[in-house]
């Protein structure tokens, strides 16, 4: 049920508490037998935790799902790796500590690490589509999409470092937000690419998105990249009507027909509203997916290096010859996707190709920034499809990295600069949805959840 609903029978009694956790949990633990979309139910500790008096928060006693790789105060936080298994967290992030009196259903399965864009990197196993269990939910956050799409919880909270809130949520047939940079605190997120990840949002429609929003935004002491900015009602929608709109312009090979079909319909849609639309030609994005491979393992190679046995993960017992072999058999629990990682962001920091890699990359970022400003400067928003496919077969790019990487072409540049951009369903095809991609300028997302749930009436209702 929706957040909005949900929201007004409690508010109306026409629902308790208790009803809602007892149905939540029964859906859940049928849902999850299905789909395996969680890693954990939290029923004792939900049952234990949530203040029965409290009203008084946003999301009092709204079921939610936490993708397993943000810290919840005693619970086991393993995200989505064996090497984890048996990590407890002694804090809670700030977003968590945000959401306030809400229903913790249970702890979202992932890609290990978030490093993936189909939940199969999972050491849990994968989660499968709701919509069709062939079919790949996305990643990272698959399993948090999986599970509001389900039914089995209200919202979600994922992580998106280059779409693993975006295309999961286009992939479920859901929305999924990705907030400005420095909106939302990481404090609290086990970090990927620091200087790319940001805590994101999943909800069945833009105002149920908009209602979590209100919980988690605003400043935090504890994340140094966290921005104050004035405090807003982001379900307050705006009219947006005379704003200006970008299409960009991309090169057409590799995208499937169903998708380009679904963008073309809505742009026409929007034409046909006197809404006015530029197309928008970008010469240094297309360079965007070869920089986030080169910026985001090195960052990853760094982050990851906490976990050798000592200071985070697995410990392994006995006698060693000496710390080498101490450290092979820790990291040894690391899952393929993030050993690869690993090795390619040790490999583009190494002395010899720092500058070849690294340095060469952090300028084309810095180009690719520029051109956001540039093009922002003339538009309001920005649209493209949110994925170049709809879900994949399990198992139909496991072997193949680079076509997996590539599923990711259009959120990735949005990680780049930091914009935020949302991802809300544009079509249905058969039990499938294709989504769309809307960016906006940082910190703007007021304007961007209006001109979201305007197009969001325009397309469904
Ligand atoms: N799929 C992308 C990757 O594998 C993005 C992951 C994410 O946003 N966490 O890096």
């Amino acid at each position: 049920m929706k957040v909005s609903l949900l929201k007004e029978n409690l508010r109306s009694k026409k629902i308790s508490p208790k009803e809602i956790l007892e149905d939540y949990f029964k859906k859940a633990k049928d849902i999850n037998a299905d789909i395996n979309c969680f890693i954990k139910l939290e029923e004792e500790y939900t049952y234990s935790h949530l203040d029965f008096d409290n009203y008084e928060d946003n999301l009092s006693f709204i079921p939610g799902v936490i993708k397993d790789n943000i810290n919840i105060k005693n619970t086991i936080t393993t995200a989505g790796s064996q090497i984890l298994k048996n990590y407890k967290s002694p804090y809670s992030a700030t977003v968590v500590k945000k959401l306030g009196n809400f229903s913790l259903i249970g702890k979202g399965n992932m890609d290990a690490f978030a490093f993936g864009s189909s939940t199969e990197n999972s050491g849990y196993g994968p989660t499968l589509n709701p919509l069709d269990k062939n079919k790949v939910p996305g990643g990272s956050s698959g399993g948090v999409a999986a599970a509001v799409m389900a039914g089995a919880s209200a919202f979600g909270i994922g992580t998106d470092t280059g779409g693993s809130v975006r295309q999961p949520a286009s992939f479920c047939g859901i929305v999924g937000l990705k907030p400005t940079y420095g909106l939302c605190s990481r404090y609290g997120l086990i970090a990927m690419g620091s200087s790319f990840d940001v805590p994101g949002i999943l909800a069945e429609d833009v105002l149920d998105t908009a209602i979590v929003l209100n919980s988690i935004a605003g400043f935090d002491i504890k994340d140094s990249t966290s921005i104050k900015v004035k405090k807003e009602d982001y379900t307050k929608f705006k009219d947006v009507k005379n704003k200006k709109v970008g299409i960009l312009k991309f090169p057409k090979e590799g995208i499937s027909e169903d998708v380009l079909n679904a963008f073309d319909e809505t742009i026409d849609l929007l034409k046909k509203s006197n809404i006015d639309i530029v197309e928008i030609d970008m010469k240094y994005i297309s360079h965007s997916l070869a920089v986030y491979y080169i910026l985001v393992p090195s960052e990853i190679s760094a982050n990851m290096a906490r976990f050798d046995g000592i200071r985070f993960g697995y410990h392994p017992k006995g006698e060693f010859k000496d710390l080498l072999n101490f450290y092979k058999d820790a990291r040894s629990e690391f899952e393929d996707e993030v050993k690869r990682r690993i090795m390619i962001g040790a490999y583009t920091l190494s002395q010899g190709y720092y500058d070849a890699y690294y340095n060469k990359a952090l300028r084309v970022r810095n180009i690719i920034k520029q051109e956001f400003k540039d093009v922002f400067g003339k538009i309001d928003f920005l649209l493209s499809p949110t994925t170049p496919t709809l879900p994949f077969n399990i198992g139909e790019k496991t072997k193949d990295p680079l076509s997996m990487y590539l599923s990711d072409i259009f959120t990735v540049p949005v990680n780049l600069v930091g914009y935020p951009s949302i991802s809300i369903p544009n079509k249905k095809i058969g039990n499938l949805f294709s989504g769309l991609q809307i960016i906006s300028r940082p910190f703007e997302e007021s304007n961007l959840l209006s001109f979201s749930y305007f197009l969001e009436n325009k397309l469904w209702k």
